[in-house]
């Protein structure tokens, strides 16, 4: 099952991606994480990515989709993936189906998971990441253990620098303009699934895997992905 998940900045991508591929057995891919974590292990690609990502605006798309290439060519993609924040461009889109043509396969859904502005900013004034594994919590939602420390690894969690105001309103923007338009690629294709994302996430989850056994079992799509 190959999917991508698209929706605003705190819409819910990296939760719902983490979930799904626990219940799938995929790998959850999410190019934010790879860029924060080359930023903080100041690597070379770090260092070419940090400022791009504390101004809150899009990595270059040949470099972006470099990197998923060589991501989605390791052996744990084979059976499929979850992407989390990639496609952000119509050209990262067009580049994800001919990665996959290249291996004889095709992308199965696009999720675009619906929340307005004002939730997804207050989602993402109260999230909370994991310095170590990447792993997210809302101060109220899902509170990190004792206060600041991720659950999976012990390691503290904090506020992601570019979850400040006026960068989230860059990223809001960017949104807007870039990937907007990826909804209408893939509507196009007959492959998105719309999912109301305003609600807990394990509902927002048990309806997602509902709508995507739904989908297998009425066979609509093309089924290689
Ligand atoms: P995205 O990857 O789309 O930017 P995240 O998955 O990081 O979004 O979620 C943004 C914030 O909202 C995080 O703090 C997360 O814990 C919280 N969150 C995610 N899904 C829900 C939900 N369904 N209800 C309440 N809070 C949520
Ligand atoms: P995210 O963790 O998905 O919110 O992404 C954090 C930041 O990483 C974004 O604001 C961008 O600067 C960068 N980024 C992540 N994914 C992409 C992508 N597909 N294309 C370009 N930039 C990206």
């Amino acid at each position: 099952m190959r999917i991508v998940l698209l929706g605003l900045p705190g819409a819910g991508k990296g939760t719902q991606a983490a979930l799904l591929a626990a219940t799938a057995g995929l790998p959850h891919i999410a190019t934010g994480t790879i860029f924060r974590m080359a930023v903080a292990a100041e690597t070379a690609l770090g260092s070419q990515v940090r400022l791009i990502l504390e101004r809150g605006a899009l990595v270059p798309d040949q470099l972006t989709i470099a990197i998923v290439r060589e991501r989605l060519v390791q052996a744990d993609c084979r059976n499929g993936f979850v992407l989390d924040g990639f496609p952000r461009t119509l050209a990262q889109g067009e580049a994800l189906d001919s990665i996959l043509a290249d291996s004889g396969v095709a992308l199965y859904r696009a999720v675009y998971l619906e929340i307005s502005e004002e939730r997804a900013v207050a989602r993402l004034a109260g999230r909370r990441t994991c310095t170590h594994c990447g792993a997210t919590y809302h101060v109220q939602a899902d509170p990190p253990e004792r206060g600041n420390l991720c659950r999976r690894c012990g390691h503290p969690v904090v506020q992601r620098a570019d979850d400040a105001e006026d960068v989230q309103r860059s990223r809001i923007a960017a949104y807007r303009r870039d990937t907007v338009p990826l909804l209408g690629y893939y509507q196009q294709r007959g492959i998105l699934l719309s999912v109301d994302g305003d609600r807990p996430s394990g509902e927002v989850a048990a309806d997602l895997i509902r709508l995507l056994a739904d989908a297998a079992g009425g066979g609509g799509a093309d089924d290689r992905g």
